[in-house]
């Protein structure tokens, strides 16, 4: 395999170097990138993390996919780029140096600002050689997230892909325009972003729960073999809606990631730090707490919680043809208005 100027052999794993237009003239260095070539044929698996520098989770996922892997028992190839964005991986920021979110300049352009430079060095050095991608990320900006992919399940050969992820949820989004996802998607490679956790934190629950999924991937496209005896259960879909806060105040959430909520659940409250008044955001559908705003101080129209609904993928399903909530029942408690769907900065991704 030729990766970065490099030869790899087939059999054997390299640690090379990305420069990928974040060094200064004449400084050496670059972010790390793992390659395990294997001994036989198969596709190439990328697994990019810390696009936004402060989300760690990803990085520890890919160094404990890539370390176990005996490229003399591997078909194909992996590459790991456990940290795209080096600068703000070193200030502890999401951003690039000049504030740029990186996610958003994806496929790149090569005489572009310097976000633009650095996605097109990522997409034409390393993401051009891969036959599948999984960008690892987690909840941003006082955000988290359960362990969950996001994929456009209306594309046939993305359902597959994060089919193989075996057990996990599946949460259903085209992808912002400019995230490294899409452009990967657009250019006919199936990608998902897989969102573990919240961001400037290491945790094993989360990273464990990704790792997982990775493998049972790897396994599913024949790259390594596990020789399950059991049919891996199937991924479980939904679609998601965030439900904003009307008020501002202190945030103090009255459910946890993963629980299950009804219509007209309390979902936290919302206190006037001033007036001492409390607001109540209910739950304007029966699902899952898949995503959720830490405590902290919001204002109007912040998305608080993000609610997973259970769908069915395909032409058939409901994943679909209804991605508005249920209309909210007559005589139900006061209830903030039906979300639109977070911006695509309140998307972590
Ligand atoms: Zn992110």
């Amino acid at each position: 395999m030729e990766i970065l100027g490099e030869t790899i052999p087939a059999g054997s794993s390299r640690r090379l170097l990305w420069a990928g237009g974040q060094a200064f003239d004449g400084t050496p260095g670059g972010s790390p990138v793992l390659v395990v070539n294997g001994v036989g044929k198969g596709p190439t698996l990328c697994l990019t993390g810390a696009i936004h520098g402060d989300e760690l989770n990803g990085i520890e996922m890919i160094r404990r996919v890539l370390q176990d892997l005996d490229p003399g028992r591997v078909k194909g190839a992996v590459i790991g780029v456990p940290i795209v964005n080096l600068e703000g991986f070193r200030r502890g920021s999401r951003y690039l140096p000049d504030r740029r979110d990186l996610n958003r300049f994806f496929p790149g352009n090569a005489t572009g600002s310097s976000a633009s430079r650095i996605a097109a060095a990522l997409f034409t050095d390393i993401i051009r050689h891969c036959d599948g991608l999984v960008d690892i990320h987690t909840g941003s900006l006082n955000r988290t997230n359960l362990p969950q992919l996001r994929a456009d399940l209306r594309k046939a050969a993305v359902r597959d892909f994060a089919n193989g992820f075996g057990a996990f949820m599946v949460l259903h989004s085209a992808g912002a325009a400019g995230t490294l996802r899409r452009a990967a998607v657009d250019a006919g490679i199936p990608a998902v972003t897989l969102e573990a956790g919240e961001p400037g934190r290491l945790q094993s629950a989360q990273v464990r729960e990704g790792t997982a999924g990775i493998v049972r991937l790897l396994d599913a496209l024949g790259i390594v073999n596990r020789m399950n005896l059991l049919t891996e259960p199937r991924p479980v879909y939904y679609r998601s809606t965030w439900v904003r806060s009307d008020y501002g105040g202190i945030l103090f959430s009255l459910v946890r990631l993963g629980q299950s909520v009804s219509t007209g659940d309390i979902l936290g409250t919302v206190t006037d730090p001033v007036t001492n008044s409390q607001n109540l955001i209910y739950s304007p559908v029966r699902g899952r707490v898949v995503g959720m705003a830490l405590n902290q101080v919001v204002m109007p129209g912040f998305a608080t919680f993000n609610l997973g609904i259970e769908a069915d993928s395909g032409p058939s399903g409901s994943l679909m043809e209804n991605l508005e909530p249920p209309p909210e029942p007559v005589g139900a408690p006061r209830q903030p208005a039906p979300p639109s769907g977070a911006e695509p900065d309140e998307r972590p991704e």
